[in-house]
């Protein structure tokens, strides 16, 4: 069981970066950072917080840029889905080129499967495969009624798929499958979030 979901935004990108915690173990795991934080910084100083993990929802740069800075300072490893390994090594799939932002290239520690679990503390956190929006765009399923969705779906509607790796015919089968967890909050990579009904 979770005992915390704590939501920052990246100073820059306005995109979320969400700490959650293990309430038997008070371990905690990042989910996505597209930034340096202060805020999240002075958060996890005050609570002494041992962060596990960095579970990043996809290799867009405005998830993934800060990951490497976070996994050096906090002893955290990287986990990503399999199919979206490139990204964290080539500035033109994760589009920092495009946006002009720097990022140096990192490789990550985990690679993840469709279906595949990781236990942060007792809390097991479960990793599907969505993609659509890109190619190994996956979801963090925990505590039975909690998704992390990231440019999946939002509040408002779902990410675009006109970059590159995206397809709208993919991404239509990765909604059909969430839209089944009626009644689950999904926490989204930008924006608020919200509950599927
Ligand atoms: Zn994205």
């Amino acid at each position: 069981m979770l005992d915390l979901i704590k939501k920052f935004e990246s100073p820059t990108i306005a995109s979320n970066i969400y700490l959650i915690r293990d309430a038997a173990t008070k371990k905690y795991a990042m989910i996505d950072c597209g930034g340096v934080c202060k805020e999240m910084d002075a958060y996890i100083a005050e609570n002494n917080a041992e962060v596990e993990y960095i579970l990043l929802t996809h290799g867009h740069f405005d998830h993934i840029c800060a990951a490497e800075h976070y996994r050096n300072k906090y002893g955290a490893r990287i986990v990503i889905s399999e199919e979206e390994e490139e990204f964290t090594s080539n500035n033109t799939l994760n589009l920092s080129n495009l946006f002009g932002c720097e990022m140096n290239p990192f490789k990550p520690d985990l690679l993840l499967k469709d279906g595949q679990t990781i236990m942060v503390g007792e809390s097991e956190i479960t990793f599907k495969l969505t993609p659509g929006h890109t190619i190994g765009s996956g979801c963090y399923f925990c505590d039975g009624n909690v998704i992390f969705t990231g440019d999946t779906m939002f509040s408002m509607g779902f990410g675009r798929t006109d970059l590159p790796t995206g397809d709208p015919s993919q991404l239509q089968n990765s909604l059909e499958m969430l839209y089944k967890y009626k009644g689950y909050t999904i926490y989204p990579g930008h924006g608020e979030r919200t509950v599927i009904c």
